[in-house]
């Protein structure tokens, strides 16, 4: 049987190997691990397993996980990462709960989380979400808006802008993905030039986490490889 415990293993195996074959040093990609839908238990399965950074997609749920492992499991110190569309009404208790934020796509809700950061939680660690493949039905912006955002975000105190997002449209052959993905980097090698502590390029999931790699990615969002496939069934 396919453990928790084992598909990580299996994960940070290919992530090894794709920073090897890409001339990528050790580490330098990290793993998100996308528990979206799944209950504590696969959380905490996680954890002893070694993984500290989660990505929720639904506001409720996610604050509910926050909670519970605050509650019960403080010592493991997990950094939860809000990965899901944003809608205005909703900015508060993501910005209260949440370490980082990787689906910034306008500067209201920019300027929400920041005026709702708690003080004593220290800055907010915030991507902006981009768009390359110029679909309307995608969300995330276009280049010239996320250089334009990053300026208002780096003009804001509870926020600390760390990088870009990206879900590129769901292309099939490699040399797509790799297409798509070297224009992610190109404009983050440009917004890193001017906001040195820019240092996330989050792009890669299940199926087109090498080509990320490949093109320079420093943080893979994994789900369905980590904990099975999803039942939306019972989901906020
Ligand atoms: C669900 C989700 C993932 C994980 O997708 P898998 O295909 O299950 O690995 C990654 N990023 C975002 C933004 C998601 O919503």
């Amino acid at each position: 049987m396919q453990t928790i415990q084992s598909n990580l293993e299996h994960i940070h195996q290919q992530i090894n190997d794709s920073e090897r074959k890409f001339g990528r040093p050790t580490h330098s990609v990290q793993l998100l691990a996308v528990s979206k839908t799944k209950p504590n238990q696969a959380v905490l399965d996680a954890c002893e397993a070694g993984q500290r950074q989660f990505g929720e997609n639904y506001v409720q749920e996610g604050v509910e996980k926050i909670q519970y492992f605050q509650e019960h499991h403080n010592d493991f110190d997990i950094k939860w990462h809000f990965i899901g569309p944003i809608q205005s009404n909703k900015t508060r208790p993501i910005s209260e709960n949440f370490d980082w934020v990787h689906s910034i796509d306008r500067a209201k809700i920019a300027q929400r989380l920041n005026d709702q950061r708690p003080a004593d939680k220290g800055a907010l660690q915030v991507l902006i979400q981009v768009n390359t493949s110029g679909e309307a039905s995608k969300s995330g912006i276009s280049t010239q808006q996320a250089v334009e955002l990053a300026a208002v975000i780096d003009g804001l105190p509870n926020l600390t802008l760390r990088g870009l997002m990206s879900i590129p449209a769901n292309v099939s052959s490699y040399e797509q993905q790799l297409h798509a993905f070297n224009q992610l980097k190109d404009l983050f090698e440009q917004i890193k030039s001017q906001y040195p502590q820019v240092d996330t390029l989050s792009m890669g999931m299940s199926g087109d986490m090498q080509a990320a790699i490949e093109a320079g990615s420093t943080m893979v969002r994994i789900g369905t490889a980590i904990f099975g496939a999803r039942d939306y069934s019972n989901s906020k």
